[in-house]
């Protein structure tokens, strides 16, 4: 379902306020009352997520997931770069590391969570235990129904659940899938490839093997309703992936099978990627590509630069690489391949919580730079529907401002903003990454 036109009635036609140049060079804050028009307005639209990890509601049920569960998502990385030993597991272990997380987008997150939801932010121990007792009661069939639709108003999210070895097709009411095939990127020894012959039927003796196995498990994800691929091998490597000949990639192979290697050999992890690449524009599907920032308290930062992805938008013409995260920090890199190339769009998802401000800035100069059909405006990226609703009211009340500053600017009209704001929440990735069941 497409949202329906909502707002001011005020049009590109009826606008006629002449630009104000004083102002392009400065934020320009959205007076009150067109703030809140546009929070209004942008509150009822329909959203498509670009990217969630949420467990089937039947697992997150028995799950029986507490308030220190919604914590262990993104909140705990805040918490232990504070100071904490490890994710807090009571009300004394996460107080003092709280106090000095609460500010971050990943706390926030966690305060309109607990409080929209479950009546009170986590202030004291008592008010813990009253939102767990809370979380319990609403721990039963209907949660999704309630949170992602009637409260977040996510029609429908694009789900990476990598945790499930096999691919499985998801509750359509809410998903559609990605999946990776990062796995066949980063083989590091035989037994690695034993796996991949059992969970494809295919057998594998060279790099040949190897791809038919791919191209198998590709089949298998399309039969559980694939719409597009995805990678996080910035992860564990660079981004920067050379053509490299299948003889070359067969030496790595050969290597591999010998003796277990350190990590997964390069030229082999190169040729397996140019594959998945070819196999994607082979059968028009998009691959959303992890950029920027990494999960955690550990990583390679300067491995996942957008930049480095720059030999492939050219190659692979038929593929939309969507990169996720605005590659932050490197957002003015994703700003300037999104422009140049095409098949580049850029993906919000998990940016309103990672860091607001950064959000905020990305998408003022985005709006200004790359057309809008480009900038895909939310995916939640967590594992609890709390959260993600959260993160949803956050990326909502932040693109409204930006938007509210655009105005306020005498950049564009009112109902242009409108118009923006559905491309950007629903339209984008309702088209990229298309569920013909809701
Ligand atoms: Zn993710």
């Amino acid at each position: 379902m497409r949202t329906a036109r909502r707002g001011t009635g005020r049009t590109c036609r009826s606008y006629t306020r002449p630009v104000d140049r004083r102002n392009f060079l400065t934020v320009t804050a959205a007076a009150p009352a067109l703030l809140g028009r546009l929070n209004t307005a942008i509150d009822r639209m329909e959203i498509v997520s670009s990217h969630e990890h949420l467990l089937a509601e039947s697992e997150r049920i028995s799950d029986k997931a507490d308030f220190f569960t919604l914590v262990s998502h993104y909140l705990a990385n805040d918490l232990v770069s504070a100071g904490a030993p490890a994710a807090p597991k009571t009300y004394a272990e996460f107080a003092p590391w709280w106090r000095a997380s609460r500010l971050t987008g990943y706390g926030q997150a966690l305060r309109i969570a607990t409080k929209d939801i479950y009546g009170e932010e986590p202030s004291s121990a008592a008010a813990v235990a009253r939102i767990n007792s809370k979380m319990a009661a609403a721990n039963k069939p209907g949660l999704y129904q309630s949170v992602l639709k009637d409260r977040a108003r996510i029609r429908y999210s694009v789900l990476d659940d990598y945790w499930h070895g096999d691919p499985q097709r998801p509750d359509p009411r809410f998903f559609v899938l990605a999946r990776k095939m990062d796995w066949f990127c980063s083989a590091r020894q035989a037994a690695d490839i034993r796996k991949m012959e059992e969970a494809t039927g295919v057998s594998i003796s060279g790099v040949g093997g190897l791809k038919k196995a791919m191209e198998r498990r590709l089949e298998q994800s399309l039969e559980q309703g694939l719409v597009t691929l995805k990678t996080t091998l910035a992860y564990s490597r660079s981004l920067r992936f050379e053509v490299v000949s299948e003889q070359d990639a067969e030496a790595d192979f050969e290597q591999l099978m010998k003796a277990p290697q350190p990590r997964p050999p390069e030229r082999l992890s190169d040729h397996m990627f140019h594959h998945a690449l070819a196999l994607a524009q082979d059968k028009g599907l998009p691959v959303q590509v992890h950029t920027g920032y990494l999960a955690g308290n550990a990583g390679v930062l300067e491995n996942t630069r957008p930049m480095l992805l720059s030999n492939l938008f050219t190659r692979y013409p038929k593929v939309t690489f969507d990169l996720f995260h605005t590659g932050w920090p490197w957002v003015h890199e994703t700003t300037a391949l999104a422009k140049m190339h095409r098949n580049v769009t850029a993906d919000f998802c998990w940016m309103w919580v990672l860091s607001p401000a950064g959000a905020r800035a990305a998408l003022s100069e985005m709006l200004e730079t790359v057309p809008a059909n480009k900038i895909l405006g939310f995916g939640g990226d967590y594992r609890y529907v709390e959260l993600s609703y959260a993160h949803a009211k956050m990326a909502k009340a932040g693109i409204a401002r930006v938007l509210g500053e655009k105005v306020a600017a005498g950049w564009c009209a009112e109902g242009e903003v409108l118009e923006v704001a559905r491309m950007i929440l629903h339209d984008n990735a309702a088209r990229l990454f298309p569920n013909r069941k809701t």
